[in-house]
């Protein structure tokens, strides 16, 4: 595709942001499958963003002209160009979705035996070492976070490890100057799943600019989406030819496959809708912001709730509203869960249970929840609370009201 090919003029890439004043957003049709059950609209934890419906049929106008559906097609370029300037990453590929771009890492840095790892993430992390036919590890998390424990990620190291892949849980940075001290010493590949972690910033620098790879989620429940989607981001451009090729079946040209590639192309409609989320990610991250603010006003004083600090230099793009139920609260985070369902309001106790219990896991020796003391309680006592763009202030206010509610229960 010559670049001449592409009119980018026809693509409106500019921020129009006149029809957010406007409160009373249009969330477009709502189809109706059934009667809407009694009592107040339900709230989920989590609602895509959607920029106007007009400006993405303008850009679809695009892709039916050109005829380019798929396979490397110019909105795919532009997006990654987007994403390498907006992230601070030195080369983004996208990939079909988050999972796929943790399997096409793993299987890109040719790694052998064990990945040490967290049992406190989203299923996909440790799935993605089993597929790779690699061994997990799993060490605990921090005291007072997360993420990693880097002391006990040392401990775990054996002469069978090839790398570390670690979570920035919540988009909270792990601890990323222990991480690549231990990743140097011991010579390992160091991978950070960073699905949480779109345009997070710590002490001025972007988040992708450590480790070998990270990988992103572009999937709808995520800051940053494109429907389904992915991306895996490296830090030394050389790297990225492989992962070029291991997205595109293994194929290198026409006549050479040198790798067992799979499918894990992003489409143009996709990488459509990722250029049109650019253009609002000022706006969806400063609603998360005000989200994340009044949360933190309304449940201050709650005895029980503990609602984990944002840490010094981190700019965070509040991807999650994560608090801890802990004893000093009157109902378990179990109890609380249940209430708020019984209001209508659909929290997730991300991450519960932890995937070192997972039938496929469990009988590792490094799954024995006594050496993950940190991360069984973090997933005995984690809610998540509903958190997304246009969230109005009386719907929070609802979900304040009747956590202090519970809390004042006998
Ligand atoms: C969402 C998520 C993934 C998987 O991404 P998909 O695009 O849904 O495949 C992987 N890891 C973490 C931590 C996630 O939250």
């Amino acid at each position: 595709m010559d670049e001449a090919d592409l009119d980018l003029t026809e693509l409106p890439f500019g921020s129009n942001l006149t029809f957010m004043e406007d409160r009373k957003f249009d969330r477009g049709p709502q189809i109706q499958l059934r009667e809407p059950a009694e009592g107040p609209e339900p709230l989920y934890v989590t609602r895509p963003f959607l920029p106007p419906l007009n400006e993405y049929t303008k850009i679809l106008q695009g892709i039916w002209n050109r005829g380019i559906l798929t396979n490397n097609g110019p909105l795919n370029y532009a997006l990654e160009e987007k994403l390498e300037q907006f992230l601070g990453a030195p080369s983004v590929a996208t990939i079909s979705n988050g999972s796929l771009a943790l399997e096409m890492v793993l299987e890109a840095a040719q790694l052998t035996g064990e990945v040490i790892t967290t049992p406190y993430s989203f299923v996909a992390t440790s799935h993605s070492i089993l597929r790779a036919g690699l061994t997990p590890v799993f060490v605990d998390i921090e005291d007072n976070g997360f993420n990693l424990n880097p002391a006990r990620v040392e401990e775990a190291i054996t002469d069978r490890t090839s790398a570390i892949l670690a979570v920035h849980c919540y988009g909270i940075p792990c601890d990323v100057d222990a991480l690549a001290n231990i990743a140097r010493r011991h010579k390992l590949t160091l991978i950070y799943d960073a699905a949480h972690a779109f345009g997070v910033r710590l002490e001025g620098r972007s988040l992708f600019s450590f480790g070998d790879y990270s990988t992103l989620s572009f999937h709808a429940t995520k800051v940053f989406h494109t429907f389904e989607g992915g991306a895996i981001t490296v830090s030394d451009p050389a790297k990225r030819d492989r992962i070029n090729s291991l997205r595109n079946f293994g194929i290198t040209s026409e006549t050479t496959i040198p790798y067992i590639g799979t499918n894990a192309k992003l489409s143009e409609p996709s990488a459509a809708m990722g250029l049109l989320q650019l253009d609002y990610i000022d706006f969806v991250l400063s609603e998360r912001a005000r989200v994340d603010r009044l949360y933190r006003e309304g449940l201050a004083d709650i005895k029980g709730i503990y609602v984990p600090p944002i840490p010094d230099g981190v700019i965070s793009n509040h991807s999650y509203f994560p608090i801890l139920v802990t004893s000093d609260f009157p109902l378990s985070r179990d109890g609380l869960y249940e209430h708020l369902k019984s209001e209508r309001i659909f929290t997730r106790r991300y991450f519960y249970p932890l995937l070192s219990s997972l039938p496929m896991y469990e009988s590792l020796p490094s799954a024995d929840p006594k050496r993950l003391h940190n991360a069984s309680r973090a997933s005995e006592q984690i809610l998540c609370l509903p958190i997304y763009p246009l969230l109005s202030d009386s719907e929070l206010q609802r979900v304040v009201c009747a956590i202090r509610r519970s809390s004042s229960h006998p």
